[in-house]
């Protein structure tokens, strides 16, 4: 053969694998092969969650995590994995050992749970039971229980609302449901600037201070409190004292509700019951364990690679179950998109990000203290390096299918994700919805005129059952639907990175 026809040979097959290879609808038939045949992402979330357990901000559990996650993302091929520390002075803490029961006027095992960042018992305590149903008013406290708490245990709050047998444990959005989103001409939600939204935390997450030191200051052993939860689920969700400046609480207790409808039934009929129960924590301030995790297929098209397409989730959890459906199964979701894309060949032009953020449950910290060390402090001008990114997408509303996306008030963001979701099969009933939607991460983001959004997923039993409770475990995690969205993120991210120009801002 002639060096010629070598040379032409080459370049045609180059030229067709180009064009065969690098379509849209090769590209998508390369995604749903590698994310649905031979998908990674229930492995990969059972090994994650059933052996490194609860994600506490601050506690040796998170880093262990954490660790295995970066090691996972550096097998996995993906690039410049690192850690980025965030809160120099969130605490660590953890649960050694604890056991709530009543002992009179006859025995029950309490199911209980204790709330984060806590003090020990003095071994096991015994005491009688006092409610007290409000500390909105601590005046009105003062007056009334001075004097006379002392060894006592405290049940705290309204009797949690009973709930019917016949109420639906999990439930999925209705057409009727997603048309009136999608129909909305105005975001109905008011996002409060987040300065002001961090600030108000600061105050609102610890309302329950005075009333705390009061109630220990006064001799009581321990304070037991309920949610409205469904059957049995115990919601452990607080304190909020996660610094090393922060007081430590005394034993607090969230307990089932009908436990908790009981004692306050048994006091109604004139009985008071008897508590003993023991906890052991520990405190510990190891600044290491507050790390955001990073990784990346970076760019490669010279022009383009600089801009970003980044896509986070909240890698912490709360204590009392294993974090699966919040937010472990969406953060391995944007793992497992990345592996995808890697897995088919692809080469970005953009450079496609992945941040699991610690610290969301507190308030925003890992993704508040990412943004502020690139993209500037919150009360300054965005800067350049925040102009390179051309999204943020964030996934933290459960385990369930995406159903479409929250556009946060982005009009101009409306058609870049029509087009996307249009080669999604089942995406025709989907909602892209111009609501703002709150409480999670992207919302820093938002702050930085970075165009952020945040899926919309299904409910299934998220709200009732797994939120922040000890149900927050791997059963609850439907395979095929973090599948699906891992394959979703994939042709999401794929099709912003190959876009002509960044997605439109909105400001
Ligand atoms: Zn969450």
């Amino acid at each position: 053969m002639k060096l010629k026809s070598v040379f032409s040979s080459i370049l045609f097959i180059g030229i067709l694998f180009n064009s065969l290879g690098q379509a849209p609808e090769d590209i998508m038939a390369k995604i749903r092969a590698e994310g649905f045949q031979n998908s990674q992402v229930m492995d990969m979330l059972g090994e994650f969650t059933d052996v490194y357990g609860q994600r506490l901000t601050g506690s040796r559990e998170y880093l262990a995590a954490a660790n295995w996650v970066s090691n996972k993302m550096k097998g996995l091929g993906l690039q410049n994995v690192h850690f980025e520390k965030y809160c120099p002075d969130c605490r660590g803490w953890g649960i050694k050992s604890f056991n709530v029961e009543m002992i009179a006027p006859n025995y029950m095992h309490i199911n209980a749970y204790p709330l984060a960042m806590v003090k020990s018992t003095d071994g096991a305590v015994e005491g009688e039971v006092v409610y007290i149903r409000s500390f909105r008013n601590m005046d009105q406290v003062r007056e009334k229980y001075a004097g006379n708490l002392n060894g006592k245990i405290i049940l705290v709050g309204r009797a949690p609302r009973q709930r019917s047998l016949t109420d639906p444990v999990s439930r999925t959005l209705t057409k009727k449901e997603l048309e009136d989103k999608e129909s909305q001409l105005i975001a109905e939600r008011v996002q409060t600037p987040l300065p002001e939204l961090l600030k108000s935390w600061e105050t609102d997450d610890i309302a329950d201070q005075d009333f705390l030191k009061f109630v220990e200051s006064e001799g009581a052993l321990a304070v037991l409190k309920s949610r409205s939860m469904l059957l049995g689920t115990l919601h452990p969700d607080g304190t909020y004292y996660y610094k090393t400046s922060h007081m430590q609480p005394l034993p607090y207790f969230t307990i089932m509700p009908e436990h908790f409808g009981r004692l306050i039934r048994m006091l109604d009929q004139n009985v008071t019951p008897k508590v003993r129960l023991n906890l052991e924590t520990e405190f510990y301030h190891e600044p290491e364990n507050n790390v955001n995790i990073i990784g990346e297929l970076t760019g490669t098209d010279p022009k383009l690679k600089s801009e970003v397409i980044l896509m986070g989730a909240h890698f912490d959890s709360w204590h009392a179950g294993t974090g699966a459906t919040d937010n472990g199964a969406n953060s391995l979701v944007l793992v497992e998109a990345l592996r995808i894309l890697k897995a088919i060949g692809y080469t970005p032009k953009r450079t496609l990000r992945v941040g699991l953020w610690g610290g969301e449950e507190q308030a925003f910290i890992g993704s508040v203290d990412y943004a502020r060390d690139h993209f500037g402090e919150l009360d300054q001008r965005p800067n350049n390096e925040s102009k390179k990114v051309s999204a943020y997408l964030n996934l933290d509303n459960g385990a369930g299918a995406v159903r479409g996306i929250y556009l946060q008030n982005n009009e101009f963001a409306r058609p870049v994700f029509e087009k996307i979701f249009k080669s999604l099969p089942g995406s025709e009933d989907w909602a892209l919805t111009i609501e703002n939607t709150l409480s999670t991460d992207h919302e820093t983001f938002d702050h930085y005129n970075i165009p952020a959004f945040q899926f919309i997923q299904e409910p299934l039993a998220y709200g009732n059952v797994t939120h922040h409770t000890q149900l927050d475990v791997l059963e609850y995690v439907p395979e095929a639907d973090i599948m699906k969205n891992a394959v979703i993120l994939a042709w999401t991210v794929y099709s912003l990175s190959e876009m002509n120009g960044m997605v439109p801002r909105k400001k």
